[in-house]
């Protein structure tokens, strides 16, 4: 195999190839706002199907679509419950906080999954005036920073549940949603049910461009548009950009299941070279390692991995780091980052415990 670089930093980098090329080239467009590109409208349908909801809005990223979710469903100075390491929390410059006035609520977790008991305990529905009422908790599947985790349908209907037992409302951060569904026995519809609005992102494992969805019931949706223009998200002839949303449905579903299996490959493969792999039943296209197991730290773990040319980022964990599967690497060149990345610490300076004094 050539020197070329292995991308494993995000599943957002990957760039549309040809055939996708082909149908943004050839798309129908017209003005989005004027509800009058063809493509935008059929991709909202498409989407809204899928996840089983009235409607769906299409929109720039998911990180708006999420904020535009809090929006609607939230008035300012409630109190929103998140885990602690979600991406609406950690990964949103503050979202919450700057366009929906919200107080954020964490609920700490050991792989980004809560239950229905610590929505109970963590709820602040007592009316006292001094005291901000939480309104709504977010749940993330898959659960990016803990490593692509997959709610189960057992773990996801007790919360769901509990958070309509105790009257809240329920936003799914989905951005990652078709690899919940692909890697379970669930489909996006059954996970999106109970929720009022949810997420899904077009630019991660789908390979598209941009684009994201906001999904649920005609009335929330016709506050989403109206948020959505509020936002500076409203564009034009985004049908170019609704195309690949479409190619990505109709033929980057369910090949998913190939970026899980490479993750598992490449954590069966360093765990049998000695790297520690913290979520070591890699439930998705995401593998966590934890790098002090090899003497090492984020930043020179990320800098061994970039001189045997494969690039991975930093997580939100002290000394791990994060790589990621997608479908700008095929099975071989994942193989192939793998034998880089084990010959490199194999060569690895003895770090200075083993050093001779
Ligand atoms: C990437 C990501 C988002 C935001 O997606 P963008 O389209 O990049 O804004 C939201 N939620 C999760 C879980 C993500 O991983």
């Amino acid at each position: 195999m050539s020197n070329e670089v292995i991308d494993l930093r995000s599943d957002a980098i990957s760039v549309p190839g040809q055939e996708m090329r082909d149908a943004i080239a050839t798309a129908d467009v017209g003005d989005e706002q004027k509800r009058e590109d063809p493509t935008v409208l059929d991709l909202e349908r498409r989407a809204a199907d899928m996840l089983g909801q009235d409607e769906s809005v299409f929109v720039p990223s998911a990180t708006m679509a999420n904020q535009i979710a809090l929006r609607v469903l939230t008035r300012p100075g409630d109190e929103v419950l998140v885990e602690e390491r979600s991406h609406i929390f950690r990964n949103e410059a503050g979202g919450p906080a700057v366009h929906s006035g919200l107080v954020i609520g964490p609920i700490p977790s050991a792989r980004g999954i809560f239950t229905g008991d610590q929505v109970r305990s963590y709820i602040t529905r007592d009316g006292d005036p001094h005291h901000a009422q939480t309104a709504a908790v977010c749940v993330e599947n898959t659960h990016n920073s803990s490593g692509g985790s997959v709610w189960s349908l057992d773990e996801f209907g007790d919360v769901s549940a509990t958070a309509r037992e105790l009257g809240l409302a329920i936003h799914l951060d989905g951005a990652r949603l078709l690899n919940a569904a692909v890697a379970s026995d669930a489909t996006a519809a059954t996970y999106a049910e109970p929720c009022d609005t949810v997420t899904l992102c077009f630019s991660k494992g789908l390979g598209c461009p941009a684009g994201a969805v906001i999904a649920g019931s005609s009335v929330r949706m016709a506050s989403a548009r109206r948020f959505k223009h509020l936002f500076g998200g409203a564009m034009r002839q985004t049908g170019f950009l609704a195309a690949a949303g479409l190619y990505a449905l109709d033929h980057n579903v369910d090949r998913l299941a190939e970026d899980h299996a490479n993750a598992r490959r490449f954590a069966r493969g360093l765990v049998a070279g000695g790297v520690r792999v913290v979520n070591s039943e890699v439930e998705s296209n995401i593998v966590l390692l934890d790098v002090r197991s090899c003497g090492l730290d984020q930043q020179g773990a990320i800098k061994l991995f970039r001189d045997a040319g494969v690039l991975i980022s930093k997580s939100a964990h002290d000394g791990v780091v994060r790589v990621m599967t997608h479908i700008g690497v095929e099975a071989d060149q994942v193989d192939e980052a793998l034998r880089r990345v084990i010959a490199a610490l194999g060569k690895m300076a003895p770090t200075r415990e083993e050093a001779p004094s």
